[in-house]
């Protein structure tokens, strides 16, 4: 029987494990505390069928070149229990994790395609270097600027969120400690069964 999580419990559980640590973070719970949004690595298909289709086979973690693809503990549930998902890291979307899922439940796609998630920056601890900006290799932040094209002051870099990947690159980058980035799953493009992006 599935074992239930409060909302206590489940940050209880973060805390005790430095899951949050990490610059991916597992966001967002149901009030039942059953359902946890977790980054999927590249071209998941869309939740539910995920946790259907998935074999929990575990080769997408073993062909990763980064090791960023772990296993999700069994204290989150049986229904989530050995699922892959990104917890920290740099992903390179080589998509060596899609070549190697057996089930489907990793579709191929393009790297147009390509949103594990979206960064988010913490506006309380961001010092303003904007050294994040130039390490995106997908051009996702831009310095923050009125109407007029001048810097406006004491203001975090602007994420472009179609832009954004979620790939993490930004992330280590930053002199903050802990990192003023976090990428969320926020925005992922799943697949729906039949290759629609959603
Ligand atoms: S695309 Fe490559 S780096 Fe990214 S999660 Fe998959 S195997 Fe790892
Ligand atoms: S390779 Fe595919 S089926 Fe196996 S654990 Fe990863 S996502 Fe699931
Ligand atoms: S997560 Fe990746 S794509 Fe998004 S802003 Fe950071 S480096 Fe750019």
């Amino acid at each position: 029987m599935s074992k239930k999580f409060s909302r206590r419990d489940f940050l209880a559980f973060l805390g005790v494990t430095g899951v949050v640590a990490g610059c991916f973070t597992i966001i967002n719970y149901s009030a039942e505390g059953e359902q946890v949004e977790l980054i999927r690595p590249p071209g998941a298909i869309t939740e539910d069928d995920f946790l259907a289709t998935c074999l929990r086979c575990r080769k997408c973690v073993e062909v990763c070149p980064q090791g960023i693809i772990k296993t999700v503990p069994l204290e989150y549930g049986v229904k989530l229990f050995d699922t892959p998902y990104i917890e920290s890291g740099i992903c390179i979307a080589d998509f060596k994790c899609i070549e190697a899922c057996p089930s489907g439940a990793l579709q191929k796609i393009t790297l147009e395609q390509y949103k594990i998630g979206t960064v988010e920056i913490n506006p309380k601890t961001c010092i303003f270097c904007f050294l994040c900006i130039s390490t995106c290799p997908y051009n996702a932040l831009d310095t923050p600027r009125d109407s007029e094209g001048k810097l406006i002051p004491r203001t975090p870099p602007v994420v472009n969120v179609e832009k954004c990947t979620g790939c993490g690159t930004c992330v280590p980058k930053c002199p903050t400690k802990p990192s003023s980035l976090t990428v969320t799953p926020k925005n992922a493009r799943r697949i729906k069964v039949g290759g629609v992006i959603v």
